[in-house]
């Protein structure tokens, strides 16, 4: 147990974390280029934040969320997804006052969620994300959708299919509603016991279920694209338009709604296609009604959450993950107690002029230090020992081409520079 971390959940070891630092730089430097600002919630929310947003009758909130009572006696909930935590934000730091659209990305925030653990299946996993509030016009939708694949293809994904769906609004979807319940009804003894209860407050949520029996019962179900009202049929045009302008592929799939209750509208996905089958790394919508529903002023929304950990499996399956930076440009190597106080002022001084350096803290042989020098990759080792150092100079060794040469003190820095060719 002590060695153990809790199921579902994943260290993040040094020889890895520069492939989270990479794919966090390309999110930052996306969502920079397309104007939007960092936002940073808490890791726990109030527990009805998500009832009232995510939804009371969705999986996450009734199966997945991990839930405690704090010694206040308060229901907190470690937060299962992005969203309602910005949107909880938004409200409360008055942001519908500041010029609107209000766009805001988070990088690597973690989400909680109690499922059963398998590939890119995690208990405690990380989402990038973006909300925009207060753009109302499908060309915000179509941005959204840019920015997300933006992201993706610059991380390296190269086989990324795009499936949108509008799910409507709450006046056409009345109307679905009652379609899918009159299909669904013959059908009803045969769903699962939670789709009973979706059956009658939230039918949308049956097509949603991953029950086999409940799968195979929506087979033929009438799809919410026949019943949407003119404003968001229209919308759903506009969209399609506005992909079509940015030269972006799409397929429309009805199937799409999503596993939360606040989506109106536009829902998408785009999903990773890999020979070992397909993964989704991304998905998001519109939610026009969340800031009412939470108490504010009627407000549009929308954005994405995008899986961290499945983003960094799909580099790794198609072979696109950066190769790992090295640890030092210069080891400094010393013998003697007089090398070993020059080498750590000279491997200051390397850190000022902005080389990465260290010399040896394990009191080790010569020999041993460039053994180690060796094995984590050092480009240049710098020696201090004997004779040059008495003239005021150290042996530089190009350990790839295995030269080494005198250089004196002052042209050291210079020297390292020009051969690792930085300014
Ligand atoms: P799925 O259908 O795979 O369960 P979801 O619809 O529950 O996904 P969202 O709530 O839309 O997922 O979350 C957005 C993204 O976060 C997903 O596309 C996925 O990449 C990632 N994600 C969701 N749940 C997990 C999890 N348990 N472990 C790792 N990543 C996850
Ligand atoms: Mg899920």
């Amino acid at each position: 147990m002590l060695t153990q971390a809790p199921k579902g959940t994943q260290d993040l070891l040094p020889q890895g974390s520069y492939r989270v630092q990479a794919v966090e730089a390309i999110m930052r430097q996306v969502c920079d280029l397309y104007g939007y600002r960092e936002v940073r919630t808490p890791v726990f929310e109030h527990t009805e934040l998500f009832q009232r947003s995510v939804g009371d009758t969705t999986d996450v909130v009734q199966k997945e969320m991990y839930t405690f009572t704090d010694k206040g006696d308060r229901s907190i909930t470690l937060k299962p997804e992005g969203t309602a935590g910005v949107a909880r934000a938004f409200l409360e730091g008055k942001l519908y006052q500041e010029p609107l659209p209000c766009k805001m990305y988070y990088v690597s925030t973690p989400c909680f969620r109690y499922e059963k653990p398998q590939a890119g299946r995690l208990r405690q996993f990380h989402q990038h994300g973006i909300e925009v509030f207060g753009a109302k016009d499908a060309s915000v939708d179509a941005e959204v959708i840019a920015l997300a694949m933006d992201v993706l293809h610059r991380a390296g994904v190269k086989n990324l299919h795009l499936g949108i769906n509008s799910i409507g609004c709450p006046l056409c979807r009345a109307a679905y509603h009652e379609a899918l319940q009159a299909f669904l009804a013959p059908k009803l003894p045969g769903l699962c016991e939670n789709c009973r209860d979706r059956f009658g407050r939230n039918p949308l949520r049956i097509l949603d279920c991953k029950e086999e029996a409940c799968q195979k019962a929506i087979q033929g179900a009438p799809g919410i694209l026949d019943h949407l009202c003119a404003d968001c049929a229209g919308h759903f045009d506009a969209l399609q338009g506005y992909l079509a302008a940015l030269g972006i592929d799409y397929e429309v799939d009805s199937r799409i709604v999503r596993g939360l209750d606040y989506y109106t509208k536009t829902v998408f996905e785009l999903i990773a296609k890999l020979p070992t089958g397909d993964l989704t790394v991304c998905g998001g919508g519109r939610y026009d009604g969340l800031i009412g529903e939470l108490g504010g002023p009627p407000t549009c929304g929308i954005g994405f959450g995008m899986g961290v950990e499945r983003l960094l499996m799909v580099q790794e399956l198609e072979r696109a993950a950066p190769p790992a930076p090295r640890l030092y440009d210069a080891f400094v190597c010393t013998l003697g107690r007089d090398a070993r106080l020059k080498g750590l002022s000279l491997v200051a001084d390397l850190r000022k002029a902005g080389l990465s350096a260290d010399l040896d803290h394990a009191a080790r042989s010569l020999k041993a230090q460039f053994k180690y020098a060796d094995k984590i990759g050092a480009p240049y080792v710098v020696v201090l020992a004997g004779d040059e150092l008495a003239k005021g100079a150290a042996k530089l060794r190009d350990m790839a081409g295995s030269s080494e040469e005198e250089v004196p003190f002052e042209h050291l820095i210079p020297t390292l520079k020009e051969r690792l060719g930085r300014d």
